[in-house]
């Protein structure tokens, strides 16, 4: 190896870096994050990526492009974080080059989000407004804790409020749907009108990291052994997560507001698709024309605030078709054991795109919490 080229490859490197490799029993391994020490400020570095080859039994590799963005993310700090230039493609190989006036930098396949990350956002959400709590979720497998935020304002009794349900990282390797939960979040505590109403008329829960195991590991989390946490909404799930989410879920449907539930994701490489959904005929009304209206209200929202993009108004369905375990994904699980009036989506927000950083994800989450201001507001006050 040359003097100040770092040749990165995945597993390899991470291995060297990190200790370990992305276990394929634990999730697609494609996530990867790492420092780079001994750089000689002001010289360009070159960083060579390759895809991991570790497989379960009988499977094929992972498709490398989901462990190669366009843009690679850095930072000096482990605070700031920015898009490398965009990478160049090199057979196997996908090469960024990074000139920085530091000695050591990170590296990572998206702006990194940890449990850690999580517990900080919901203790300084909780100290700066005296309507959020830090909350835990439950304890995961391995006794990690889950960090929640739970928000209301105001005298309303918890049946007079509307129940509204956001997660993130089901799939551990998704960081950008936490800073999506974040975004969310940090504008429902805000001074804004508009958030202060939702929450004196809502009560909201928000888990920025589900799989905190997967995540805290640097694990993929997709479609790990049993299964993944988004396919695992049974009678009797594997994960503690589920089971307390579905506990808490349980009761705001048993009290008729289990109102909105919003489970966020990042998708495919290249998919513009903005909402994953039941088919409507599996749905009854109103539900089809509540979540139809959620819909175009997001949309409307979203699009004009150069948000990751692409993304397609136009909903994917994840019906039989889509999965065997269809019926075990989160928000199809809630649909389906919700109230009539439940809307509960899947959100992708786009991670391999100019905007796919951590101003863009928190974008879209402050408007995906606006829009669930301006729906709840066309729906009857809880009596
Ligand atoms: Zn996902």
């Amino acid at each position: 190896m040359k003097p100040h080229e770092q040749s990165v490859s995945c597993p390899g490197a991470i291995q060297h870096a990190a200790g370990r490799v992305g276990d394929p029993a634990r999730g697609w391994p494609c996530w990867w994050y790492f420092r780079i020490d001994g750089i000689t400020p002001g010289e360009t570095i070159t960083l060579r990526l390759r895809g991991s080859t570790a497989t379960l039994e009988k499977q094929k590799p992972l498709w490398d492009f989901w462990a190669m963005p366009t843009q690679a993310t850095f930072s000096i700090d482990g605070k700031t974080w920015q898009h490398t230039k965009i990478g160049r493609r090199e057979k196997e190989w996908m090469v960024y080059k990074l000139k920085l006036d530091a000695t050591s930098a990170f590296v990572a396949w998206g702006p990194p989000y940890t449990p850690k990350t999580a517990a900080k956002f919901v203790r300084e959400m909780s100290e700066k407004s005296p309507h959020a709590t830090a909350a835990e979720l439950c304890h995961s497998r391995e006794d990690r804790p889950v960090p929640m935020l739970h928000v209301r304002e105001g005298e309303r009794t918890s049946k007079q409020r509307f129940g509204v349900w956001v997660q993130a990282r089901q799939h551990a390797w998704e960081s950008g749907s936490s800073w999506v939960a974040q975004g969310f979040g940090e504008w429902l505590i805000s001074e804004d009108n508009d958030a202060a109403w939702l929450r004196q008329h809502a009560e909201i829960f928000l888990v920025p990291v589900m799989d905190v195991d997967n995540t805290a590991r640097g694990d993929g989390g997709k479609n790990a052994i049993p299964q993944d946490h988004n396919r695992d909404w049974s009678k009797k799930p594997h994960w503690n997560e589920i089971v307390a989410v579905q506990r808490m879920i349980g009761g705001l449907i048993d009290e008729g507001r289990m109102d909105v539930f919003l489970d966020l994701h990042n998708p495919g490489p290249r998919d513009p698709v903005f909402f994953y959904v039941l088919p409507t005929e599996i749905l009854k009304e109103p539900a089809i024309t509540l979540r139809d209206r959620f819909i175009d209200l997001a949309y409307a929202r979203i699009r004009k605030i150069k948000p990751p993009i692409p993304m397609s108004n136009k909903p994917r369905v994840t019906g039989p078709a889509y999965h065997p375990l269809w019926k075990q994904i989160s928000s199809n699980w809630v649909s389906m054991n919700g109230n009539p009036h439940t809307v509960s989506l899947c959100l992708e927000a786009s991670w391999n795109h100019k905007n796919s950083t951590i101003t863009g994800y928190r974008a879209v989450g402050a408007n995906l919490a606006a829009t669930v201001r301006e729906y709840l507001g066309e729906r009857p006050e809880k009596q």
